[in-house]
């Protein structure tokens, strides 16, 4: 739904996050290593986590444990903590993002705190008569939201 987006500007706002990513996605969990990457171990641990309801000081535990049998220069994160700044920004950045419902930004970065989409000016927000805030003021409902690896 997003693939109509090729315009310049868009594609500046993502190129940073973008070089970041594939350092990311590219790092070996040890030198050497070529059966996982930093970011590969780390997705397949926290999916068992989450699997088997691991707590958060467990998986700790684990990791410093996993982290001894590897390599002495390995990546692997050594804390449940860590563990969640690796994984965010490809969380946050894929499951989170508002979107004009013409598809034609992404609210992120410059456009966060914008409310009209500047390419064809249609409101980020629906208001929604039924609904109010406590103080009284009409609920605003995010119209769209961009779920999904975007390219
Ligand atoms: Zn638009």
């Amino acid at each position: 739904m997003i693939h109509n987006l090729g315009q310049e500007g868009f594609q500046q706002v993502h190129a940073s996050y973008y070089d970041k990513l594939e350092i990311d996605l590219k790092m070996p969990l040890y030198l050497g290593c070529t059966s996982f990457t930093q970011l590969s171990a780390v997705l397949g641990l926290v999916i068992l986590k989450a699997r088997f309801g691991w707590s958060d000081k467990s998986f700790t535990d684990l990791l410093v444990l996993l982290k001894t049998m590897l390599p002495k220069d390995n990546m692997l994160p050594k804390s449940h903590y860590e563990a969640k700044k690796i994984l965010c920004p490809v969380v946050m950045e894929y499951q989170k993002i508002h979107a004009c419902p013409n598809d034609c930004i992404l609210y992120k970065n410059q456009f966060v705190e914008i409310h009209n989409c500047l390419t064809c000016g249609v409101s980020r927000y629906k208001l929604n008569n039924d609904q109010c805030n406590d103080d009284g003021s009409t609920k605003k409902i995010v119209q769209q939201r961009f779920v999904g690896i975007f390219q």
